[in-house]
């Protein structure tokens, strides 16, 4: 899929300086200079991540009840990846700019260079080469060929290779499915958009196993429910999209291939690919492996090779749709703009906010009671410092959705002020059914536009 045009630079700058400062995402390495396109993720990044996997996970194995979980090694017998066709075609094809050396994936230049064979800077291209992107390492102490392995560059074939081990060992049946979250890792050309694409990454795939007559049924449920999904997780209607797959962007395994397209603000990108990998997979590994991977229907004694269909999604590249998404600047009044996170509250890494109005006359320690009391539901951020607006700007810019403020008032009549992120609409709430309230906004929350 080719990379498309900047939508909106500024939004990317804006958003990449946000997750620095605040603490979402951090260079790698940073005090040595950082290296080039890998990214850690700092207290809030990581929360968000983890919210959005468990997510996923509860998406795809508490509500389907024909789909269980696997957690396979990143390192594989060698063999696994030649049977998959990884070492013989998983490549791109890449030129690089006679001048600068600088390096394209050919598929991501525009038809005008790759028919004028020039790069983007008006300089002659390399003939395009094939550049396998698999990272390549030693097992055990002696480096020869014989002790090879490979870092995963996809999660999906650790769910092939245990199909049998999980069809022995649990009660699952055809059609039933394998979900696993996982690193995996690519040498890819080019990285760039800050953590959309990296060499290393994480994925989120399920992989479904059916009955060959059945493959086109289930790809369209699966289609559909993952679409859905993203609706369900509160992304925006408009800034979701399919994309198919041509005959010339299909993978050599697929017989049908659709995108999911997020618009992220530097144009539409892949978020998540759904495949049907017909019986590809499981055929070569039967065959590389010598063990017969067939399946057994139990009820006409039928024997056959499963047709699988996969739901690919990266979970890191989530992370960045998910910020994306949120991400505004609102304009409150003339020369008055806010930054806020619009996350859906089960996402945002702290769901509520704590204050005490000023920290003298008990109020400060009144505020921590109350605060530590929220702690056994929701994740909290206790905050004393500053005018109080200054407080609930600092949340809104890390997409808090509740913020509760203890003032006089509350010593009085035990009451305090719940403030909701997105109106900015505060309310007087009884210390007794703060909980309980912030419970129904989460449940009820609903972001225009989703
Ligand atoms: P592309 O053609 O853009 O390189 P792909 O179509 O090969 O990607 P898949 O193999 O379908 O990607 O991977 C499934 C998902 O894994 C993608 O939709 C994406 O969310 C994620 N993913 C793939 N490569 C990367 C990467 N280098 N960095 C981050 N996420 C990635």
């Amino acid at each position: 899929m080719s990379e498309q045009t900047v939508v909106n630079p500024q939004t990317m700058e804006n958003l990449v300086s946000l997750c620095k400062r605040r603490g979402f995402v951090f260079a790698s390495s940073d005090i040595y200079g950082g290296l080039a396109s890998a990214w850690d993720y700092g207290p809030l990044g990581v929360e968000l991540k983890n919210r959005i996997q468990r997510f996923w996970w509860r998406e795809m194995t508490q509500l389907h009840d024909d789909i269980v979980g696997l957690d396979a090694a990143i390192m594989m017998h060698p063999r696994v990846w030649e049977a998959s066709g990884h070492v013989e075609s998983f490549a791109d094809l890449m030129v690089e700019d006679t001048v600068t050396n600088e390096r394209f994936r050919w598929d991501h230049l525009p038809e005008q260079n790759r028919e004028q064979m020039v790069s983007p800077a008006g300089n002659p291209l390399s003939q395009p080469k094939e550049f396998n992107l698999m990272f390549k390492t030693h097992l055990g102490p002696v480096q020869e060929s014989s002790s090879v392995v490979y870092l995963r560059p996809e999660t999906a074939q650790g769910i092939y290779v245990n199909y049998k081990n999980v069809l022995q060992t649990s009660r699952v049946r055809i059609p039933f499915g394998i979900a696993q979250v996982g690193k995996a890792f690519r040498n890819e050309i080019v990285t760039k958009n800050f953590i959309f694409r990296t060499c290393e990454f994480e994925q989120m795939e399920m992989q479904f196993f059916v009955h060959p007559s059945e493959d086109e049924k289930w790809f369209e449920y699966w289609k559909e429910e993952r679409m859905q999904s993203y609706r369900r997780m509160g992304v925006r209607v408009d800034r979701l999209r399919f994309h198919r797959h041509g005959p010339d962007e299909l993978a050599h395994y697929a017989k049908d291939a659709f995108d999911i397209q997020f618009l992220f603000p530097f144009g539409w990108q892949e978020l998540e690919g759904i495949h049907n990998r017909t019986d590809f997979d499981l055929r070569r590994h039967s065959e590389y492996s010598g063990k017969d991977l067939t399946y057994l229907e139990d009820a006409t004694r039928e024997r056959y090779l499963p047709y699988i269909i996969e739901t690919s999604a990266g979970l890191t590249r989530s992370v960045l749709m998910v910020l994306s998404d949120a991400y505004e600047e609102e304009t409150i009044a003339e020369g008055d703009v806010r930054t806020v996170l619009r996350f859906h509250p089960e996402l945002a890494p702290i769901t509520v906010g704590v204050f005490p109005l000023v920290k003298k006359d008990g109020l400060a320690e009144l505020a921590r009671d109350i605060e530590r009391d929220l702690r056994a539901d929701f994740t909290t951020f206790y905050d004393q410092s500053g005018a109080i607006g200054r407080r609930y700007r600092r949340q809104d810019e890390v997409g808090t959705p509740f913020c509760v403020t203890i003032d006089y008032q509350t010593r009085e009549n035990n009451t305090v002020t719940l403030r909701e992120r997105d109106s900015m609409a505060q309310q007087r709430v009884p210390v007794a059914e703060l909980a309980a309230r912030i419970k129904q906004a989460i449940t009820e929350y609903k972001r225009t536009g989703t």
